[in-house]
């Protein structure tokens, strides 16, 4: 039976971070996809190392304002209620942490990943040598209604009480960063500190080219099953039963699915987001430009402009919804004025726990199971660092962050 040290389930960004940093830590790894790396939800989203992002979905403001966007035609959230009605629990329990106090708590541990998220992925950066993907340019956000200006006020001071940078802009000067807004900017703010990347499944075939280079094993097929032992992880792939110390779960949306991962039960749902591309036109924007009304961002991708975001609860295996693809272009001509027919579109499945917390660390089935998935809206920017957590873990080192609030077996409501 061949042997490694970690045999890791999945490569998007999350499954090809922990790949990195652990054979850069010497550690023997195979990592298993059925599909290409980066290929997944970590390739069509909107490029932003978002370490701003610390506020969860599940915010008070979503609790009073869920009837109209679910009920509107134009909103950026689109709810199945065939779904809502057989999944009943992660739908309460994401309703439950809506309120201001869960909100407030899921806050906080999210800014204490934010704060390391640049050290987890700027190694990875430069041991791919991909600094030539990363623009720091920062994200511009807007607001086009007087209503959500006024609104948007307690997030930013909840940001800032967390330790996020942001200036506020004028409306003449977002103008003139982003000439190409066509929108009515009532208020404008500069998350200076955020980047993004140029073309994100670009720099994950990167780092897996590097992780290749380093002696790292890859396998073009799913993990079928895993079962821990005392001593060792058995872990089949494709038919095959290998061995490890230990087996990381990094499936993003698909991680509940893998028999024997002790997955099955835990409340992992999908918040689908969509995003069309327009070949030629990346030049509309110069750095990611969320419109908060709209809920989606226009991104410049190497690829053309990107117009990416919304959410979708609908489940990991229901067909596209072409009424959200139609949301993003209608939307998309409102924010930058008249577009060419879309390139190409896309539907990501962001990986979401009720609480808008990863699952991060050893699983209670048995410690030589590792769980990393759960990103939902920031798996590109935290990759990087769940990836060396990951790999402390592995070796018995010390993981300098509380790892608690992550803990699989963590209340979720
Ligand atoms: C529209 C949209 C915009 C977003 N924008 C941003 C952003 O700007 N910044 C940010 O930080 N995040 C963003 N995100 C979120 C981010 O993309 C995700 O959190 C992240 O991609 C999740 O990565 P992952 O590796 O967990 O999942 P994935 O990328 O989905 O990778 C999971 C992999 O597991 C594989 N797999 C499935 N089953 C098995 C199995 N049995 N065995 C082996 N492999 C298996 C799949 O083939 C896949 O390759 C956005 C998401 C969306 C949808």
């Amino acid at each position: 039976m061949a042997d490694y040290d970690m045999v890791i389930a999945g490569a998007g960004i999350i499954g090809v971070s922990c790949a990195l940093w652990a054979r850069m830590r010497g550690l023997r790894v195979l990592l298993a996809d059925p599909n290409p790396p980066g290929s997944g939800t970590s390739s069509g989203n909107a490029c932003t190392l978002a370490t701003y992002a610390c506020l969860p979905v599940n915010d008070p403001s979503v609790l009073r304002s869920l009837p109209s966007l679910m009920l509107s035609g134009d909103s950026p959230l689109g709810v199945s209620y065939a779904h809502a009605l057989k999944n009943p629990r992660w739908m309460l329990a994401f309703l439950a942490n809506c309120r201001a106090a869960p909100s407030a708590r899921i806050a906080g541990h999210l800014a204490a990943l934010m704060e390391q998220a640049d050290d987890g992925i700027d190694p990875l950066i430069e041991a791919a040598g991909a600094q030539d993907l990363v623009e720091a340019r920062g994200q511009l956000n807007i607001w086009s209604t007087a209503a959500g200006a006024a609104a948007a006020e307690a997030g930013l001071q909840r940001r800032r009480a967390l330790g996020v940078a942001w200036r506020e802009v004028s409306p003449r000067e977002a103008q003139a960063m982003e000439p190409g807004l066509k929108l009515p900017i009532q208020r404008a703010v500069h998350f200076h500190q955020a980047r993004h990347l140029r073309n994100p499944q670009a720099l994950i075939a990167r780092m897996h080219q590097r992780f290749s280079d380093l002696g790292g094993s890859s396998v073009t097929a799913p993990v079928e099953a895993v079962q821990a032992g005392q001593d060792r992880v058995t872990v089949t792939v494709d038919g095959q039963r290998l061995s490890a110390d230990h087996a990381v779960i990094a499936a993003g949306a698909y991680s509940g699915r893998i028999p024997g991962a002790g997955t099955a039960d835990l409340p992992l749902g999908t918040e689908r987001g969509y995003h069309l591309m327009f070949q030629g036109e990346a030049h509309r924007v110069t750095r990611p430009v969320g419109w908060a009304e709209g809920g989606f961002y226009a991104v410049p991708h190497a690829d053309g402009l990107r117009l990416a975001g919304t959410v979708e609860i609908a489940g990991l295996d229901a067909p596209v919804n072409r009424q959200r693809l139609d949301y993003l272009a209608r939307r998309g001509a409102e924010m930058l004025g008249p577009l060419p027919a879309p390139s190409s579109e896309w539907l990501g499945r962001r990986p979401t726990m009720p609480d808008s917390l990863p699952v991060l660390g050893r699983s209670a089935r048995s410690p030589r199971l590792l769980y990393a998935f759960g990103h939902q809206h920031v798996g590109l920017t935290l990759g990087g660092l769940t990836g060396r957590l990951i790999a402390d873990l592995a070796q018995g080192r010390d993981p300098g962050l509380d790892l608690a609030p992550f803990a699989a077996s963590r209340r979720y409501a």
